[in-house]
């Protein structure tokens, strides 16, 4: 999961880790330990946009979400096999009556059975669940690095849970919410098919012709949409299909982002299934569809694709209200509250500090926007509007300001 790095040494303005710690986004402490990252307030709110752009996106598509307990009797890892193949990568914890538990490395057994509550007739699928929620890998400490590689990762998890004819049309659906996303931060996206060996299917679990099926409306998604999908053989897990999508950042580097992955492996080990139109038990197929996959590193990628200069609709602080001295400040208040009322972020830079001095402030902490207001302005009841990226923008009435800043956030721009 590391980024192929293409380009020379990373600049240092880029560093997740320096611009993490200065636009005080996450911290790390020894007495939580490593690869433990803990989220401050600016850090969280961007987690919780991301988030809801996710959700945004799925929920239209029918999605709907659960909840589950970050701990699991071994059982349920015993049956998935996961307690085999993450080994000594799984946190272990012993309750008091001497039960063996572990932390949860992944979410796909939780959600099978919430699936499996009850019987499910096939007039329910797709079941499509929704999980943004903790997973715990032992990584060793030497491993780990800033927020790409960390023992608590943030999954933006989701799996669907339907019938053979069901999958091309869940995928699909899957493939909008990856290209919506990633379109809005202009990542461009380059997915690789992961296929069976035809040669050598006594290692896959399922039919040929079911292979098949999967890898040809895979293809015919990607033809329908235009894009070239680079296939590589034999590189599929047994269980199924799946397709990762690779995205280039601002500076050259690639980075795995998404998957969509076809599972007939824990329909079979669960005994997940549904009551067809004759009556009769029918084994269903899973999909697991993470779109950021972690959020950590999701924010890592992020950070250093913008060197921490965020589209106003993810920053944290939007704009900054600085009044010119003293005699402005009733004025820049009253500035700051309507955008407030409004819902945009806005913070007043008026304590005691020079006015260049809380300019040079804004700027480190890359805000996009800041609104001066001297005596003119205070005057005319309007501010002098500064962009991040365009400079001076000129006066600018309150009215003005806040359909500029709705149309932003609309936007995602
Ligand atoms: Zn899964």
């Amino acid at each position: 999961m590391s980024p192929k790095d293409n380009s020379s040494e990373k600049p240092k303005h880029r560093d997740h880790r320096e611009l993490g710690r200065e636009l005080e986004l996450f911290t790390f402490s020894d007495l939580v330990g490593a690869g433990l990252p803990l989220w401050t307030p600016k850090g969280t709110l961007m987690r919780n946009l991301l988030d809801d752009f996710v959700w945004e996106l799925r929920k239209k598509r029918g999605y709907e979400q659960v909840d589950i307990p970050h701990l699991t009797k071994k059982d349920l890892y015993e049956t998935s096999g996961h307690w085999e193949k993450f080994g000594e990568e799984l946190f272990h914890v012993t309750s008091r009556e001497g039960h063996e538990f572990a932390l949860k490395p992944m979410n796909c057994p939780h959600h099978t059975q919430i699936y499996a509550m009850r019987p499910r007739s096939y007039r329910e699928l797709p079941v499509r669940y929704a999980n943004t929620t903790k997973v715990y890998r032992d990584e060793q400490t030497g491993e780990l690095g800033g927020l790409v590689r960390v023992r608590s990762i943030t999954q933006d998890d989701a799996h669907v849970f339907c019938r053979r004819e069901q999958f091309a049309k869940e995928i699909a659906a899957i493939w909008d919410i990856v290209e919506e996303f990633y379109g809005a931060f202009g990542f461009p996206l380059a997915p690789r098919l992961s296929l069976h060996d035809p040669e050598h299917m006594e290692k896959y679990l399922g039919e040929q012709a079911l292979w098949e099926e999967m890898a040809d409306s895979l293809r015919d998604i990607a033809r329908g949409r235009g894009v070239r999908l680079h296939e590589q053989f034999g590189e599929a897990a047994f269980y199924g299909p799946k397709i990762d999508f690779v995205t280039t950042d601002s500076i050259g580097r690639e980075w795995q982002v998404a998957t969509i992955q076809l599972d007939m492996n824990l329909p079979e080990r669960f005994d997940l299934a549904c009551i067809n139109e004759n009556g009769e038990r029918e084994r269903i197929i899973m999909i697991h569809a993470a779109i950021m996959g972690s959020l950590e590193r999701f924010m890592a990628i992020l950070i250093e694709h913008y060197a921490g200069a965020f589209p106003f609709w993810l920053s944290p602080v939007q704009v900054a209200v600085v009044p010119v001295g003293e005699a402005h400040r009733g004025h820049a208040e009253r500035i700051r509250a309507t955008l407030a009322e409004a819902g945009v972020r806005a913070k007043a830079y008026s304590d005691d500090e020079t006015l260049s001095k809380r300019i040079r402030e804004i700027k480190t902490q890359k805000i996009p926007y800041f609104l001066v207001i001297g005596d003119k302005e205070a005057a005319a009841g309007c501010a002098t509007l500064e962009s991040r990226d365009a400079g001076t923008l000129g006066q600018c009435a309150t009215e003005e300001l806040l359909k500029r800043f709705a149309d932003e956030n609309a936007r995602r721009a």
